[in-house]
Protein backbone atom coordinates (compact mmCIF):
# COMPACT_ATOMS: atom_id res chain seq x y z
CA UNK A 1 0.00 0.00 0.00
CA UNK A 2 0.95 3.60 -1.42
CA UNK A 3 2.36 5.30 2.08
CA UNK A 4 3.24 9.38 2.48
CA UNK A 5 6.76 9.12 3.22
CA UNK A 6 8.10 10.12 6.27
CA UNK A 7 4.81 9.84 7.92
CA UNK A 8 3.28 6.66 9.99
CA UNK A 9 -0.28 5.96 10.51
CA UNK A 10 -1.11 4.27 13.81
CA UNK A 11 -4.81 5.38 14.14
CA UNK A 12 -6.81 2.43 12.25
CA UNK A 13 -9.71 2.45 14.53
CA UNK A 14 -10.37 6.20 13.31
CA UNK A 15 -10.52 4.95 9.91
CA UNK A 16 -8.24 2.97 6.98
CA UNK A 17 -6.80 3.98 3.87
CA UNK A 18 -8.70 2.46 0.58
CA UNK A 19 -6.68 -0.21 -0.50
CA UNK A 20 -5.54 0.04 -4.32
CA UNK A 21 -7.43 -3.28 -5.33
CA UNK A 22 -10.52 -1.71 -3.45
CA UNK A 23 -10.28 1.82 -5.32
CA UNK A 24 -10.10 0.29 -8.47
CA UNK A 25 -13.16 -1.38 -8.61
CA UNK A 26 -14.88 1.79 -6.55
CA UNK A 27 -13.26 3.91 -10.15
CA UNK A 28 -14.63 1.13 -12.29
CA UNK A 29 -18.18 0.69 -10.77
CA UNK A 30 -18.28 4.85 -11.26
CA UNK A 31 -17.04 5.12 -14.21
CA UNK A 32 -18.24 1.97 -16.29
CA UNK A 33 -21.00 0.26 -14.08
CA UNK A 34 -22.35 3.57 -13.33
CA UNK A 35 -26.10 2.47 -14.20
CA UNK A 36 -29.09 3.31 -11.53
CA UNK A 37 -29.58 -0.39 -10.27
CA UNK A 38 -33.44 0.13 -10.21
CA UNK A 39 -33.20 -0.01 -14.17
CA UNK A 40 -34.23 -2.05 -16.20
CA UNK A 41 -31.92 -1.44 -19.13
CA UNK A 42 -28.21 -2.91 -19.39
CA UNK A 43 -26.61 -0.38 -17.09
CA UNK A 44 -29.43 -0.91 -14.85
CA UNK A 45 -29.07 -4.68 -14.52
CA UNK A 46 -25.06 -4.18 -14.34
CA UNK A 47 -25.29 -2.24 -11.31
CA UNK A 48 -28.01 -4.76 -9.97
CA UNK A 49 -25.38 -7.65 -10.45
CA UNK A 50 -22.84 -5.76 -8.73
CA UNK A 51 -24.75 -5.06 -5.76
CA UNK A 52 -25.91 -7.99 -5.58
CA UNK A 53 -23.00 -9.98 -5.99
CA UNK A 54 -21.28 -7.74 -3.25
CA UNK A 55 -24.25 -8.53 -0.85
CA UNK A 56 -23.57 -12.49 -0.77
CA UNK A 57 -20.23 -11.57 -0.51
CA UNK A 58 -20.62 -9.64 2.79
CA UNK A 59 -23.75 -12.18 3.79
CA UNK A 60 -20.75 -15.08 3.43
CA UNK A 61 -18.32 -12.97 5.41
CA UNK A 62 -20.69 -13.27 8.54
CA UNK A 63 -22.75 -16.46 7.71
CA UNK A 64 -26.08 -14.70 7.09
CA UNK A 65 -28.39 -15.15 4.08
CA UNK A 66 -27.96 -12.19 1.30
CA UNK A 67 -31.49 -10.85 2.42
CA UNK A 68 -30.53 -10.54 6.00
CA UNK A 69 -27.48 -7.58 4.37
CA UNK A 70 -29.09 -3.80 4.72
CA UNK A 71 -26.78 -1.84 2.91
CA UNK A 72 -26.31 1.87 4.85
CA UNK A 73 -23.76 5.14 4.79
CA UNK A 74 -21.97 3.58 7.49
CA UNK A 75 -21.82 2.37 11.31
CA UNK A 76 -23.76 5.09 12.75
CA UNK A 77 -26.74 4.83 10.56
CA UNK A 78 -26.72 1.15 10.58
CA UNK A 79 -26.77 1.79 15.03
CA UNK A 80 -29.69 4.54 14.11
CA UNK A 81 -31.30 2.27 12.30
CA UNK A 82 -31.09 -0.53 14.51
CA UNK A 83 -32.40 1.30 17.15
CA UNK A 84 -34.88 3.60 16.54
CA UNK A 85 -35.87 0.82 13.97
CA UNK A 86 -36.62 -1.48 16.76
CA UNK A 87 -37.56 0.55 19.55
CA UNK A 88 -40.07 2.12 17.13
CA UNK A 89 -41.24 -1.81 15.45
CA UNK A 90 -41.51 -2.80 18.21
CA UNK A 91 -43.06 0.14 20.97
CA UNK A 92 -45.94 -2.26 22.00
CA UNK A 93 -43.61 -4.70 23.84
CA UNK A 94 -42.07 -2.36 25.73
CA UNK A 95 -39.60 0.84 26.93
CA UNK A 96 -36.64 -0.73 28.17
CA UNK A 97 -33.12 -0.95 26.47
CA UNK A 98 -30.17 -2.25 28.01
CA UNK A 99 -26.62 -0.98 26.97
CA UNK A 100 -23.01 -0.42 28.45
CA UNK A 101 -21.38 2.43 29.41
CA UNK A 102 -18.50 1.92 26.80
CA UNK A 103 -20.68 2.40 23.59
CA UNK A 104 -19.58 4.13 20.63
CA UNK A 105 -21.52 7.68 20.65
CA UNK A 106 -23.29 6.58 17.48
CA UNK A 107 -24.97 4.20 20.00
CA UNK A 108 -25.43 6.33 23.39
CA UNK A 109 -26.67 9.45 21.37
CA UNK A 110 -29.94 7.65 19.83
CA UNK A 111 -30.52 6.22 23.06
CA UNK A 112 -30.36 9.60 24.85
CA UNK A 113 -32.89 10.56 22.53
CA UNK A 114 -34.97 8.01 23.23
CA UNK A 115 -34.77 8.29 26.72
CA UNK A 116 -35.75 11.66 26.18
CA UNK A 117 -39.05 10.18 24.66
CA UNK A 118 -39.55 8.69 27.82
CA UNK A 119 -37.59 5.55 27.40
CA UNK A 120 -35.81 3.86 30.11
CA UNK A 121 -32.11 2.89 29.29
CA UNK A 122 -29.87 0.64 31.71
CA UNK A 123 -26.30 1.18 31.06
CA UNK A 124 -24.59 -1.40 32.54
CA UNK A 125 -20.48 -1.07 33.92
CA UNK A 126 -17.89 -3.11 32.96
CA UNK A 127 -14.68 -4.52 34.89
CA UNK A 128 -11.25 -3.17 35.26
CA UNK A 129 -10.20 -4.60 32.12
CA UNK A 130 -13.32 -3.31 29.88
CA UNK A 131 -15.50 -6.37 29.78
CA UNK A 132 -19.14 -6.16 30.52
CA UNK A 133 -20.54 -9.24 32.77
CA UNK A 134 -23.45 -11.35 30.77
CA UNK A 135 -24.65 -12.06 34.39
CA UNK A 136 -25.52 -7.91 34.37
CA UNK A 137 -27.33 -8.44 31.45
CA UNK A 138 -29.33 -11.38 32.70
CA UNK A 139 -30.07 -9.12 35.57
CA UNK A 140 -31.34 -5.98 34.28
CA UNK A 141 -33.75 -7.30 32.50
CA UNK A 142 -37.43 -6.79 32.86
CA UNK A 143 -40.61 -7.71 31.19
CA UNK A 144 -40.35 -4.31 29.65
CA UNK A 145 -37.20 -4.91 27.94
CA UNK A 146 -37.24 -4.86 23.79
CA UNK A 147 -33.49 -4.43 23.02
CA UNK A 148 -30.03 -5.40 24.33
CA UNK A 149 -27.27 -3.53 22.16
CA UNK A 150 -23.96 -4.61 23.54
CA UNK A 151 -20.66 -3.42 21.25
CA UNK A 152 -18.49 -6.54 20.14
CA UNK A 153 -14.58 -4.41 20.12
CA UNK A 154 -14.36 -1.29 22.00
CA UNK A 155 -12.82 1.98 19.81
CA UNK A 156 -11.29 3.19 23.02
CA UNK A 157 -9.22 0.01 24.64
CA UNK A 158 -10.08 -2.53 22.24
CA UNK A 159 -11.69 -5.23 24.63
CA UNK A 160 -14.03 -7.65 23.11
CA UNK A 161 -17.03 -8.44 24.99
CA UNK A 162 -18.43 -11.86 25.33
CA UNK A 163 -21.56 -11.82 22.93
CA UNK A 164 -22.34 -14.68 22.03
CA UNK A 165 -22.87 -15.14 26.28
CA UNK A 166 -25.24 -12.61 26.07
CA UNK A 167 -26.47 -13.26 22.80
CA UNK A 168 -27.59 -16.58 24.44
CA UNK A 169 -29.10 -14.47 27.37
CA UNK A 170 -31.33 -12.23 24.77
CA UNK A 171 -32.65 -15.45 23.14
CA UNK A 172 -33.70 -17.33 26.51
CA UNK A 173 -35.08 -13.81 27.46
CA UNK A 174 -36.72 -13.94 23.84
CA UNK A 175 -35.05 -10.27 23.55
CA UNK A 176 -33.94 -8.47 20.56
CA UNK A 177 -30.22 -8.56 20.73
CA UNK A 178 -27.89 -5.76 18.36
CA UNK A 179 -24.37 -5.51 18.05
CA UNK A 180 -22.28 -2.86 17.02
CA UNK A 181 -19.15 -4.88 15.19
CA UNK A 182 -17.94 -2.01 13.22
CA UNK A 183 -13.93 -2.31 15.34
CA UNK A 184 -14.43 -6.26 15.16
CA UNK A 185 -15.20 -6.85 11.62
CA UNK A 186 -12.62 -8.51 9.46
CA UNK A 187 -10.41 -7.84 12.90
CA UNK A 188 -12.08 -11.03 14.82
CA UNK A 189 -14.23 -14.15 13.96
CA UNK A 190 -17.64 -12.99 13.24
CA UNK A 191 -20.60 -15.22 12.76
CA UNK A 192 -24.11 -14.28 13.67
CA UNK A 193 -25.61 -17.45 14.17
CA UNK A 194 -22.55 -18.12 16.85
CA UNK A 195 -23.06 -14.87 18.65
CA UNK A 196 -26.57 -15.48 18.43
CA UNK A 197 -27.00 -11.57 17.11
CA UNK A 198 -30.20 -10.67 15.91
CA UNK A 199 -28.69 -6.94 13.87
CA UNK A 200 -25.45 -6.06 14.08
CA UNK A 201 -23.39 -3.39 12.41
CA UNK A 202 -20.64 -3.02 9.87
CA UNK A 203 -18.65 -0.44 8.75
CA UNK A 204 -16.99 0.06 5.18
CA UNK A 205 -13.97 2.69 6.14
CA UNK A 206 -12.65 1.04 9.01
CA UNK A 207 -11.90 -2.27 7.26
CA UNK A 208 -9.83 -0.34 3.89
CA UNK A 209 -13.03 0.40 1.94
CA UNK A 210 -14.18 4.26 1.26
CA UNK A 211 -16.27 6.41 3.95
CA UNK A 212 -19.87 6.10 3.51
CA UNK A 213 -20.63 2.65 3.35
CA UNK A 214 -21.82 0.12 5.93
CA UNK A 215 -24.65 -2.73 6.60
CA UNK A 216 -26.89 -3.47 9.10
CA UNK A 217 -27.81 -7.36 9.57
CA UNK A 218 -31.12 -7.91 10.43
CA UNK A 219 -32.24 -11.51 10.73
CA UNK A 220 -34.98 -12.57 9.49
CA UNK A 221 -38.00 -12.06 11.10
CA UNK A 222 -37.11 -9.16 12.89
CA UNK A 223 -38.99 -5.88 11.87
CA UNK A 224 -37.57 -2.70 11.96
CA UNK A 225 -39.37 1.00 10.98
CA UNK A 226 -37.38 2.42 8.22
CA UNK A 227 -35.90 5.59 9.15
CA UNK A 228 -35.45 7.13 5.62
CA UNK A 229 -38.86 6.84 3.19
CA UNK A 230 -38.60 7.21 -0.98
CA UNK A 231 -38.34 5.25 -3.82
CA UNK A 232 -38.70 1.92 -1.52
CA UNK A 233 -34.97 0.47 -2.26
CA UNK A 234 -33.40 -1.92 0.06
CA UNK A 235 -37.11 -3.68 -0.05
CA UNK A 236 -38.09 -0.12 0.94
CA UNK A 237 -36.09 -0.69 4.68
CA UNK A 238 -34.06 2.26 3.60
CA UNK A 239 -34.48 4.05 0.07
CA UNK A 240 -32.10 6.19 -2.09
CA UNK A 241 -30.14 5.15 -4.83
CA UNK A 242 -27.75 2.51 -3.58
CA UNK A 243 -24.25 3.39 -3.11
CA UNK A 244 -22.65 1.00 -6.01
CA UNK A 245 -19.57 1.59 -6.17
CA UNK A 246 -18.88 2.17 -2.34
CA UNK A 247 -21.21 -0.98 -2.10
CA UNK A 248 -18.42 -2.43 -4.64
CA UNK A 249 -15.48 -1.52 -2.59
CA UNK A 250 -16.99 -2.25 0.70
CA UNK A 251 -17.35 -6.12 -1.04
CA UNK A 252 -13.80 -6.31 -2.74
CA UNK A 253 -11.72 -5.23 0.75
CA UNK A 254 -13.85 -8.04 2.51
CA UNK A 255 -12.82 -10.26 0.15
CA UNK A 256 -8.72 -9.26 0.78
CA UNK A 257 -9.11 -9.02 3.99
CA UNK A 258 -10.87 -13.28 4.08
CA UNK A 259 -8.39 -14.37 2.26
CA UNK A 260 -5.40 -13.46 4.23
CA UNK A 261 -7.42 -13.57 7.92
CA UNK A 262 -5.31 -15.63 10.26
CA UNK A 263 -2.08 -14.88 9.12
CA UNK A 264 -3.22 -10.89 9.07
CA UNK A 265 -4.38 -10.96 12.67
CA UNK A 266 -1.38 -12.95 13.11
CA UNK A 267 0.98 -10.30 12.35
CA UNK A 268 -0.80 -7.23 13.50
CA UNK A 269 -0.98 -9.29 17.15
CA UNK A 270 2.04 -9.68 17.33
CA UNK A 271 3.17 -5.90 16.27
CA UNK A 272 0.91 -4.73 18.54
CA UNK A 273 2.10 -7.02 21.54
CA UNK A 274 5.58 -6.41 20.44
CA UNK A 275 5.01 -2.36 20.66
CA UNK A 276 2.86 -2.94 24.11
CA UNK A 277 6.22 -4.69 25.60
CA UNK A 278 8.57 -1.62 24.06
CA UNK A 279 6.45 0.65 25.43
CA UNK A 280 6.59 -1.03 29.17
CA UNK A 281 10.23 -1.76 29.13
CA UNK A 282 11.23 2.50 27.78
CA UNK A 283 8.47 4.41 29.97
CA UNK A 284 8.21 4.65 33.36
CA UNK A 285 4.82 5.66 35.05
CA UNK A 286 2.19 3.59 32.26
CA UNK A 287 -0.08 1.32 32.07
CA UNK A 288 -1.86 -0.74 29.61
CA UNK A 289 -5.01 -0.60 29.76
CA UNK A 290 -8.05 -3.03 28.83
CA UNK A 291 -7.55 -6.61 28.89
CA UNK A 292 -4.51 -8.54 27.67
CA UNK A 293 -5.55 -10.77 24.80
CA UNK A 294 -10.13 -10.22 24.60
CA UNK A 295 -9.04 -7.30 22.33
CA UNK A 296 -8.37 -6.36 19.04
CA UNK A 297 -5.21 -7.60 17.26
CA UNK A 298 -4.48 -3.82 16.60
CA UNK A 299 -5.45 -1.47 19.40
CA UNK A 300 -2.62 -0.28 22.33
CA UNK A 301 -4.21 1.95 25.33
CA UNK A 302 -1.67 3.86 27.59
CA UNK A 303 -1.83 6.09 30.60
CA UNK A 304 1.13 7.93 31.30
CA UNK A 305 1.00 9.47 34.65
CA UNK A 306 0.81 13.55 35.05
CA UNK A 307 0.94 13.66 30.92
CA UNK A 308 -2.03 14.57 29.37
CA UNK A 309 -2.68 12.24 26.02
CA UNK A 310 -3.23 15.58 23.59
CA UNK A 311 -0.22 16.55 24.21
CA UNK A 312 1.28 13.41 23.30
CA UNK A 313 -0.75 12.97 20.33
CA UNK A 314 0.16 16.60 19.23
CA UNK A 315 4.26 15.95 19.69
CA UNK A 316 4.07 12.68 17.88
CA UNK A 317 2.63 14.10 14.95
CA UNK A 318 5.64 16.62 14.64
CA UNK A 319 7.60 13.91 14.52
CA UNK A 320 5.40 12.20 11.30
CA UNK A 321 3.33 9.60 13.92
CA UNK A 322 -0.44 9.80 14.13
CA UNK A 323 -1.87 8.23 16.59
CA UNK A 324 -5.10 9.38 18.98
CA UNK A 325 -5.43 10.12 22.39
CA UNK A 326 -6.96 7.56 24.19
CA UNK A 327 -9.78 9.00 25.84
CA UNK A 328 -13.09 10.34 24.93
CA UNK A 329 -13.15 12.93 27.70
CA UNK A 330 -11.63 15.83 26.15
CA UNK A 331 -13.67 15.17 22.44
CA UNK A 332 -16.47 17.96 21.29
CA UNK A 333 -19.60 15.55 22.72
CA UNK A 334 -17.98 15.88 26.58
CA UNK A 335 -21.45 14.60 28.24
CA UNK A 336 -20.90 11.34 26.65
CA UNK A 337 -19.59 8.41 29.26
CA UNK A 338 -15.99 7.81 28.60
CA UNK A 339 -14.98 3.96 28.42
CA UNK A 340 -11.62 4.35 30.79
CA UNK A 341 -13.74 5.92 33.26
CA UNK A 342 -16.18 3.35 32.99
CA UNK A 343 -13.05 0.70 33.47
CA UNK A 344 -12.07 2.48 36.68
CA UNK A 345 -9.31 4.75 35.77
CA UNK A 346 -9.52 8.06 37.53
CA UNK A 347 -10.57 11.23 35.66
CA UNK A 348 -6.68 12.29 36.27
CA UNK A 349 -4.90 10.00 34.63
CA UNK A 350 -7.60 9.06 32.24
CA UNK A 351 -6.61 12.60 30.27
CA UNK A 352 -3.13 11.11 29.98
CA UNK A 353 -3.93 8.32 28.19
CA UNK A 354 -3.65 7.53 24.12
CA UNK A 355 -4.97 4.85 21.88
CA UNK A 356 -2.49 3.93 19.38
CA UNK A 357 -4.20 1.45 16.43
CA UNK A 358 -2.17 -0.84 13.97
CA UNK A 359 -3.34 -2.46 10.74
CA UNK A 360 -1.68 -5.17 8.52
CA UNK A 361 0.34 -2.80 6.35
CA UNK A 362 2.53 -1.55 9.53
CA UNK A 363 6.12 -2.47 10.00
CA UNK A 364 8.42 -3.81 12.77
CA UNK A 365 10.67 -0.82 11.58
CA UNK A 366 7.27 1.96 12.10
CA UNK A 367 7.21 0.68 15.42
CA UNK A 368 10.84 0.44 16.49
CA UNK A 369 11.00 4.48 15.46
CA UNK A 370 7.74 4.87 17.69
CA UNK A 371 9.54 3.08 20.82
CA UNK A 372 12.47 4.96 20.19
CA UNK A 373 11.26 8.64 20.17
CA UNK A 374 8.64 8.02 22.58
CA UNK A 375 10.41 7.66 25.86
CA UNK A 376 12.14 11.03 25.00
CA UNK A 377 8.77 13.16 24.26
CA UNK A 378 7.03 12.08 27.68
CA UNK A 379 10.35 12.68 29.64
CA UNK A 380 10.34 16.21 28.00
CA UNK A 381 6.46 16.50 28.59
CA UNK A 382 6.72 15.92 32.02
CA UNK A 383 9.71 17.63 32.95
CA UNK A 384 7.80 20.86 31.58
CA UNK A 385 4.88 19.95 33.23
CA UNK A 386 6.74 19.65 36.89
CA UNK A 387 8.63 22.82 36.39
CA UNK A 388 5.53 24.33 35.39
CA UNK A 389 4.32 23.05 38.56
CA UNK A 390 6.80 24.23 40.54
CA UNK A 391 6.35 27.79 39.07
CA UNK A 392 2.51 27.48 39.91
CA UNK A 393 3.56 26.29 43.49
CA UNK A 394 5.66 29.02 43.91
CA UNK A 395 3.49 32.08 42.50
CA UNK A 396 0.95 30.45 45.31
CA UNK A 397 3.39 30.80 47.71
CA UNK A 398 4.12 34.42 47.23
CA UNK A 399 0.96 35.13 47.13
C1 LIG B 1 -16.32 4.17 13.64
C2 LIG B 1 -17.33 3.53 14.51
C3 LIG B 1 -18.70 3.77 14.31
C4 LIG B 1 -19.20 4.73 13.27
O1 LIG B 1 -19.06 4.23 11.97
P1 LIG B 1 -19.09 5.24 10.72
O2 LIG B 1 -19.02 4.34 9.55
O3 LIG B 1 -17.90 6.14 10.88
O4 LIG B 1 -20.37 5.99 10.80
C5 LIG B 1 -19.60 3.11 15.12
N1 LIG B 1 -19.20 2.28 16.08
C6 LIG B 1 -17.89 2.02 16.31
C7 LIG B 1 -17.50 1.08 17.38
C8 LIG B 1 -16.92 2.65 15.55
O5 LIG B 1 -15.64 2.42 15.79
Amino acid sequence: MEKFSHYIYFDHSATTPVMPEVAKVVYDTMTLYFGNASESHLFGVRAKHILENSRNIIAKSINCYPDEILFTSGGTESNNIAIFGIAEAYYKKGNHIITTEIEHPAIHMPLRVLEHEGYDITYLPVDGSGIVDPQDVRNAIINKTVLITVMHGNNIMGSIQPIAEIGRIAKENDIIFHSDAVQSYMNANIDVNHLNVDLMSISGHKIYAPKGVGALFIKRGIKIMPQIFGGGQEKGKRSGTENTPGIAGFAKSVEILSSNFSQRIKKTTELRDYLRDGILQKITDVTYNGHPEKRLPGNCNFTFKHLDGSDIVRKLDEYGIAISAGSACKSAAADISDPLLAMGICPEFAKGSIRITLGFENSKEEVDYLTEILPGIVSDLRNSYLSLKEKDSNKYFIF
